[in-house]
């Protein structure tokens, strides 16, 4: 069974990073995604939802920047809207500087201290620093006409891209694009003069879904399994996190074959790489009033990489729950890791449900070279470790059925 699995999950990855659109949310590729997880689970007996959401779609080809004589290389924000104008230019580097400037009808490039990390998302709920949304306030109640926003490299916060997108917001509705910090002194090195700026994108209205299958035990309680199933634009996703989706449908596969005590539940999220996150929402909305049968979360995001260990962190774990995580005991596969405070769990580490974590040892390196790039590609991710990952899982399952969180 062990290698008639490894050939299956391995597919699946494939499959998912095989899509031509994509599994951005809003894309057909996304939904196509979906509709694909939802069957496989559907096959195998699971009760499957797929729970819709309202989200954008967003294409762009390409962006032209000119300041005086010079051509300015640049990338169009992602979920930016369109634009084409020539028009004076003002700079800030500084939130002051940004405050006292007159922006209205102008493109406003913003440098330096400003630029240092990529701003959240105006609506994200689940972190969000009073300086960022000091930024993107002051941008909005200045009315420029455009954004050029000059960054250099940041791993921590944007994957492996350089230059980085100082926004990425689809309720940001000021057109802007991005360039390196060499490209920003073309601009800045000028007198200040008239900028012509095009941006070729378009926005439309799209839906996507989150996947919950369930196979129900007798209990009353739930465990809870997540993977997220949407990738950046422009990389075919295979380590963040059609490996994750993956991973969960051959841990299905183990758990269908079993009677169960708790109810396993696995949720395919939507959104965990989208500016919304869409899908997170819906599912806290719908669960609003219903987090206190989760008994713990799994959650598998960035595992199964060829050459390093899965690794793991518990948060909110009880002492007494201790016992569980023996399947994940053999070092040689699976690192012990520090807590890892970004994710999906944590929808369930702020609703106080222990959590379990699952990603690459080497989270940051890994994440930070492959992640959102089109080098994340499925010949990294090993299919035996994704068995092997499914079948330690299954054990913590079963032992959780067999004696409960230890009490
Ligand atoms: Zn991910």
């Amino acid at each position: 069974m062990e290698h008639m699995l490894q050939e299956q999950l391995i597919r699946d990855v494939k499959t998912l990073c095989g899509l031509p659109e994509g599994r951005q949310v809003g894309s057909a590729g996304n939904r196509k995604a979906t509709a694909y997880a939802a069957g496989r689970l559907r096959d195998m007996g699971y009760g499957v939802q797929e729970k819709s959401f309202g989200c954008l779609d967003w294409e762009e080809s390409g962006c032209r920047i000119r300041a005086g004589k010079e051509d300015v290389a640049g990338f169009v924000s992602p979920w930016s809207l369109p634009c084409a104008l020539t028009a004076p230019w003002v700079c800030a580097g500084t939130i002051e500087e940004l405050e006292e400037t007159d922006m209205e009808g102008r493109i406003v490039v913003l440098h330096g201290q400003l630029c240092q990390e990529q701003l959240m998302p105006k609506n994200f709920v689940f972190y969000n620093p009073e300086h960022h949304r000091r930024i993107i306030g002051r941008l909005e109640a200045g009315r420029p006409a455009a954004i050029v926003a000059i960054t250099g490299k940041n791993p921590e916060l944007a994957g492996a891209l350089y230059p980085f997108p100082l926004i990425e917001d689809g309720d940001v509705d000021i057109p802007s694009v991005y360039v390196k910090d060499t490209e920003g002194e073309k601009i800045l090195g000028q007198a200040p003069g008239l900028l012509t700026l095009e941006i070729r994108s378009r926005r439309r209205k799209a839906t996507g879904a989150n996947v919950v299958a369930r196979l129900e035990g007798s209990s009353g309680r739930r465990v809870v399994l997540t993977a997220h199933i949407d990738a950046k634009k422009d990389t075919p996703g295979a380590l963040d996190n059609a490996a994750g989706v993956a991973t969960l449908l051959g841990l299905a596969e183990r758990t269908v074959r079993r009677p169960v005590r708790h109810t396993v539940e696995v949720v395919f999220l939507n959104g965990e790489d989208d500016y919304a996150q869409p899908g997170q929402m819906l599912y806290l909305e719908d669960n609003a009033d219903a987090m206190d049968d989760i008994l713990l979360n799994i959650n598998v995001d960035g595992a199964g990489c060829r050459g390093v260990r899965d690794g793991y962190c518990t948060i909110g774990w009880p002492e007494k729950g201790s016992g569980l995580l023996e399947p994940l005991s053999d070092r040689t596969a699976f690192a012990v890791m520090d807590p890892w405070m970004q994710g999906d769990h944590m929808l369930f580490v702020m609703a106080g449900i222990p959590a379990l974590a699952v990603t690459s040892e080497n989270l940051d390196e890994v994440m930070g070279e492959i992640a959102h790039t089109p080098q994340d590609t499925p010949d990294r991710i090993s299919p035996e470790k994704l068995v092997r990952l499914s079948a330690a899982l299954d054990r913590l399952l079963l032992a959780l059925d067999e004696q409960g969180m230890g009490e």
